[in-house]
């Protein structure tokens, strides 16, 4: 019985996220669903796009969090429309969530919605919340083995971001190892290596949201 429970849950929830999906397809707007363990640098990665901009996108930010508002006080520092989303102690974003918070938003004026999940490596990938793609986010310190150990994030990622790489001459991590299980698990999604501190890969990474914008032209 506790299955058909769950197998429920889902079911409302993939009806919800059709739904997030129509309407910000009726705004021409893309949503990118970051997902992650906690700690990888989510809210920095977010924070260091939208620093430098990306050619004149229009950017609104969702923040998943169980607690406080930390994360989207440091987006809206930087002045961007940003929504915090308390999960109340809950460890990943659902549908019904997003379609709240899309209402704080004027859509029309947006042409990227980047949504932060709950640090999480493992149930944020059941709930689809409506994106247009999905980004993994690793670490360095968090250890080359997290692909291979939380298969079902790498096989269903748009784009894997490989974050901290700066630490790398201090940590043991066999970046070979880390590659080759990606590509095992989703030959097709490139691998970004990036780090905030140091800048390295930060056109990429800016470069990667810009090909996720649906309008080509971008109004003055
Ligand atoms: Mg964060
Ligand atoms: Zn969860």
């Amino acid at each position: 019985m506790k299955v058909n429970v769950v197998e429920n849950v889902l079911k409302v929830n993939d009806e919800l996220a059709a739904k997030v999906r129509e309407r910000l397809q009726a705004a021409a707007v893309s949503a990118i669903n970051f997902i992650s363990a906690p700690g990888s640098g989510k809210t920095t990665l977010i924070e260091c796009a939208l620093r430098n901009g990306i050619g004149g996108t229009a950017i609104g930010v969702i923040e998943g969090d169980p607690d406080t508002s930390l994360d989207a006080e440091r987006i809206a520092a930087l002045d961007t429309p940003v929504v915090q989303v308390n999960t109340a102690g809950g460890c990943h974003l659902e549908a019904n969530l997003i379609m709240r918070a899309l209402e704080s938003f004027d859509l029309e004026s947006l042409d990227l919605l980047l949504i932060e999940n709950v640090g999480n490596l493992v149930c944020p990938v059941s709930f689809d919340l409506g994106e247009t793609k999905r980004v993994a986010v690793v670490s360095t310190p968090e250890g080359h083995d997290k692909p291979a150990k939380y298969p079902m994030l790498f096989r269903v990622a748009d784009l894997v971001v490989l974050n901290k790489v700066d630490l790398l001459p201090y940590l043991d991590f066999d970046e070979e190892f880390f590659t080759n299980a990606v590509r095992k698990l989703n030959p097709g999604a490139p691998i970004l290596r990036v780090s905030c501190r140091s800048g390295e890969g930060i056109g990429g990474w800016r470069e990667w949201l810009r090909s996720c914008v649906r309008s080509t032209e971008i109004v003055q």
